[in-house]
């Protein structure tokens, strides 16, 4: 039997290339060797989103890329997570096995505490026993994520030995399943590359904008000019073009250290790689968004298999706790 692969993007907006670099790339590749299940955790953006007008289009956006990124209906489950609502269910019945110490000293907790004092709400504190729900919930065993999910998917196996150890052996210890390329910096050479930093590119951003965003990129910041010596590994442009241009990168290493090339060549020649790299992803979005009709057969049947494998957890979960 296949293990099952679970994993989920929260619909904050559009995915960017490091949600892509960071996660995506494995939701594609495991498709034909494991069982997978892919949703779009409408619930967790709610913990920390205030304004919930775009949700929708939001959601919309996010289940595109998944489609055009290369997730085929016919191989994976994908949908989104609050047409199940049994999630919020083994979300309640998991918290309590749970210790609040252990939540209140998540690190992303914390910060997001730091950063917004007047919105830290229950459901934030929660989130990591969210997660943990999500993988459950489908019997999860491998997980793909980028780096900055390691931590909550450690949670998620504490979680799940403290439930196996008071309830009887009932979840596998989920697995993370990262890619060559797990942390992708922004464009700004410094930050995790997020929406909500702004320092992303977008999947589906056209080759222009793509192109504009590329160029405002910060590169070496020890180059002040154009003659002066590159220092290619401390340069996140370059990064970028060893994953998109692997090809060139032996000459461009040498280029770079050399002066022979400026950062404005180089950074022309990225938008390059990865509008060619991102153009067929790109065409099939948009065909993708010319028949909503389909996309939204997609995510009701989508939701439809996922509840299947959820009632059966959920009977055995309650079972295993004395509910029924
Ligand atoms: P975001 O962090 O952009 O709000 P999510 O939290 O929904 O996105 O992340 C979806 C997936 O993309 C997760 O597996 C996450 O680890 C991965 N991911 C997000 N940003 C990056 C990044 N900059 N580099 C690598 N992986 C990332």
């Amino acid at each position: 039997m296949k293990k099952r692969g679970f994993s989920g993007v929260r619909p904050t907006g559009r995915l960017h290339i490091g949600n892509y670099l960071g996660a995506g790339k494995n939701y594609v590749a495991m498709q034909d060797e494991y069982d997978c299940v892919y949703c779009i955790v409408d619930l967790h953006a709610l913990t920390t989103l205030a304004d919930t007008d775009k949700l929708q289009s939001n959601i919309y956006e996010a289940f595109l890329d998944l489609l055009a990124a290369g997730i085929d209906p016919q191989k994976a489950v994908i949908f989104v997570q609050s047409h199940v609502p049994e999630i919020n269910e083994l979300f309640t019945l998991l918290s309590m096995a749970t210790p609040l110490s252990w939540l209140l000293r998540v690190p992303t907790f914390k910060e997001k505490a730091r950063m917004h004092p007047q919105n830290v709400n229950y459901g934030l504190v929660g989130y990591p026993v969210l997660m943990a729900a999500d993988i459950v919930l489908y019997k999860g065993e491998v997980v793909p994520v980028g780096e900055d999910q390691l931590p909550h998917l450690e949670l998620a196996r504490e979680i799940v030995r403290r439930f196996n150890e008071h309830f009887g052996e009932t979840f596998r210890e989920p697995q993370a399943k990262l890619t060559n390329f797990p942390m992708v910096v922004g464009l700004d050479g410094k930050d995790k590359m997020s929406k909500s930093l702004g320092n992303h590119i977008e999947l589906a951003a056209t080759a222009e904008e793509t192109t504009k965003r590329v160029m405002s990129a910060v590169t070496d910041p020890t180059r002040k000019l154009r003659s002066d010596p590159g220092h290619p590994k401390a340069c996140n442009v370059f990064k970028l073009r060893e994953h998109f241009d692997p090809e060139c990168i032996t000459q461009l290493e040498e280029d770079c250290r050399m002066a022979r090339i400026g950062c404005v060549d180089c950074k022309r020649a990225l938008a390059e790689a990865i509008n060619c790299d991102l153009a067929p992803l790109r065409a099939r979005r948009i065909s993708l968004a010319a028949n909503p009709e389909y996309v939204r057969q997609v995510m009701l049947d989508g939701a439809m298999k996922a509840q299947v494998i959820a009632r059966q957890t959920l009977d055995e979960v309650k079972s295993k706790m004395g509910l029924i």
